[in-house]
């Protein structure tokens, strides 16, 4: 093969987004391409400087990259006929340069695919090809942030287009109410997983209908039951077309949960009665739920459901009572919606939520559904969400580890690879951290100038660094800090102590509740004691997180107890010596261990507790507790200096959160869990115990 042809290959297949060295090899290839692409390797390719193929060294470094690709390729799977997987969700986060997804579920499938593709799991995924998926933010003088689409072109990513056996495009079609829709699919090779996005937006379909698989979660009702119709039906037709044999289907939130309804059809069609039928589809499906809120979850008027599923419902020879039955608590109550959490509980095998904190939530949330059963029988379990480390971890601090742990990519899983840190001097640990803090902060004062938003950084690169980073729902709480401005005006003023704190995230742009958050926060900023040392990075993405999590000392979480399903950002953090300072909610409860970061507020999240009456006395509370811990645990351990000038306080709290957090919350270990107690529980019943 030559040059080029290796590198067209190594392009064609995300591996390189959790490969910075093989990304670094494209950046040579043409950095100003590179760099105006959000990194997308395609692009440099495309626009190569010539001189460069024709290098001896570089062609060396390719060959190094290409081999080091086949061998993921070819490596041995982790467990021996493990069960294949077809895994359905609205959204995958995968790289900065194909923004598929809207926020934390996006993120966690995409990381979801990568850890499978990593222990050698047969994995097919299912989603949409979103060419506006996620807006790009810029902000007004007044800090109101304003929303654009930028819109993927699939020839400059490596996007194939599905084919059938006469070379023309492949077409599904599934019904919305008697209207065919037709949908086309591309494919993108994620290393060994294969994911396959669906796409309305061709001519076949009228227009109003072409702008379904555009965006994500659009408008009301009707475009939002005709996406998941899309998803569910038309991605389970489309393995159906390929031929993709599946053991388990993984319903990755409910918006895919049709799904089960066309496995039902199908197998009705093949003469099975009503009853094994749904066994059946009980037998291979398994759901999972991350919303906490009950706003969350979809739910259809009963007569837009009766008339969207109308030729579908014909096919099956339901009435429209016993269809609807399937997506309601109480079948015998003509006014109720149809929700697609309840239609994921009813005809899977098993469900599970993403947090142990947020299974317990799941269980009362949907005790309804279950009246015969005491609470802690509700079926649902759950399993810790986890990040993918590879995509996650900077490239300084894989070669710390390389050179100082052995090879970390391969024992990233195991305890006792962390446990060797043991070995690293205070100081090695407090070099590392601070050359991490460096970059970042010289990141920020370089490109806050450039920014839309009217900041003027003043960033110390020795000073404390909060970074708090999500999405502006009002829940996330992100103007907490700011409760008490005078208080923290007195922290940020407070000699010899000096504090910033960044802060970057997107609002539903319909939400105006969460966009007046992010003005608030830049209105605060300008309070004299905190100008240039509170600023707000725009538009957050992957590129944007991967330099807050790794540069950040602090990674602020303060939702309000117990809205958050599990959090990943946070488990971003840990391996780059950052320290949570959070909430008991979501995953933290898990990993909170009293000297690997700290907690904000009393006592875990109570599962009991719904829609807050007592909200603003929550708030207050919560706020005092941060406060509390900000300035007699946080500031001070990292400001108590030894006579050689370290933090060993500080160093110590790292050293603890380094050692049992990220092989605990790595997708690895996720997907494995997810391999033993969900996938094939029988297969691994030992392993399991
Ligand atoms: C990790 C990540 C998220 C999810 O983080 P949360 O803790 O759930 O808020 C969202 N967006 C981006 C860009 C991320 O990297």
């Amino acid at each position: 093969m030559t040059i080029r042809e290796k590198l067209a290959a190594l392009a064609a297949n995300l591996w390189w987004s959790w490969n910075p060295e093989v990304l670094d090899l494209f950046r040579r290839l043409n950095p100003s391409a590179f760099d105006t692409s959000d990194n997308n390797p395609l692009a440099a390719l495309e626009e190569a400087d010539p001189a460069l193929l024709d290098d001896k060294k570089f062609g060396r470094d390719v060959d190094t990259a290409y081999e080091a690709f086949q061998e993921y390729l070819n490596s041995s799977p982790r467990y021996a006929d493990a069960p294949r997987v077809s895994y359905f969700c609205m959204e995958y986060g995968l790289h900065e340069s194909l923004p598929l997804y809207a926020g934390g579920l996006g993120i966690l499938a995409g990381d979801h695919c990568k850890a499978a593709s990593d222990i050698g799991l047969p994995f097919t995924a299912i989603g949409f090809f979103l060419r506006e998926g996620y807006f790009s933010q810029h902000f007004d003088g007044s800090g109101w942030q304003q929303a654009e689409y930028p819109v993927i072109d699939p020839r400059r990513h490596p996007l194939t287009l599905v084919r059938a056996q006469n070379g023309a495009p492949l077409i599904i079609t599934v019904h919305l109410g008697r209207q065919p829709l037709y949908l086309i699919a591309w494919r993108l090779q994620v290393g060994r997983t294969t994911l396959y996005l669906l796409d309305t937006d061709f001519g076949a379909n009228p227009g109003e209908l072409r702008f379904l698989t555009r965006r994500l979660y659009q408008g009301g009702g009707i475009a939002r039951i005709q996406q998941e119709i899309a998803l569910g039906i038309g991605g389970l037709r489309l393995l159906r077309a390929l031929g993709v044999e599946t053991d388990v289907y993984h319903m990755n939130e409910g918006h895919c949960a049709f799904l089960t309804l066309e496995l039902l059809r199908e197998r009705l069609g093949v003469g099975h009665t009503l009853e094994v039928a749904e066994d059946w589809v009980r037998e291979h499906t398994i759901f999972t739920t991350h919303t906490p809120v009950m706003a969350g979850h979809d739910r259809f008027d009963p007569r837009l459901f009766t008339e969207q599923m109308a030729a579908f419902r014909e096919q099956l020879g339901f009435d429209e009572r016993h269809l609807l039955s399937y997506g309601r608590v109480n079948p015998d109550d003509m006014t109720e919606s149809f929700t697609m959490t309840v239609l994921g509980l009813k005809m899977s095998r098993q469900a599970n939520g993403v947090s142990s904190l947020n299974g317990e939530v799941a269980r009362r949330q949907w005790h309804h559904l279950y009246p015969s059963r005491p609470v802690d029988e509700v079926p649902i379990g759950s399993i810790t969400n986890g990040v993918h480390l590879p995509t996650w971890t900077a490239p300084l601090a894989r070669a710390f580890f390389d050179q100082r742990l052995g090879n970390w990519l391969e024992r990233r899983d195991e305890a006792a690879f962390w446990q060797q840190l043991d070995k690293v001097s205070d100081k090695d640990l407090w070099q590392y951290r601070s050359t991490l803090r460096k970059t970042f902060v010289d990141y920020v004062n370089e490109i806050a100038p450039r920014q839309t938003l009217p900041q003027t950084a003043r960033l110390d690169s020795d000073a404390l660094t909060i970074g708090f980073a999500r999405r502006f729902a009002p829940y996330k709480r992100a103007t907490l800090i700011f409760r008490d401005l005078e208080r923290l005006a007195r922290l940020f003023e407070a000699e010899g102590r000096p504090l910033q704190i960044i802060f970057a995230g997107k609002a539903h742009p319909d939400n105006y509740d969460g966009s007046r958050l992010i003005q608030q926060i830049y209105e605060f900023g300008k309070h004299p004691a905190l100008e240039g040392r509170v600023l707000i990075l725009e538009n957050y993405n992957v590129a944007v997180a991967r330099m807050l999590i790794s540069g950040s000392d602090v990674w602020l979480n303060n939702p309000r107890p117990p809205m958050e399903a599990s959090g990943t950002s946070g488990q971003k953090v840990t391996v780059h010596g950052g320290l949570n300072l959070s909430i008991l909610d979501g995953w933290w409860p898990e990993g909170y261990d009293g000297q690997n970061g700290w907690a904000i507020g009393e006592a875990e999240a109570d599962p009991n507790r719904g829609e807050l009456d007592a909200v603003e006395a929550q708030d207050a509370a919560d706020a005092a507790s941060l406060y509390h811990v900000l300035e007699n645990e946080v500031l001070s351990a990292f400001y108590e200096r030894g006579d050689d000038g370290l933090p060993h306080r500080w160093i110590a709290h790292m050293r603890a959160a380094m050692t049992t957090l990220p092989h605990a919350f790595s997708a690895t270990r996720m997907v494995s869990d997810y391999v033993e107690q969900m996938y094939c529980v029988d297969c691994y019943a030992e392993a399991g115990a």
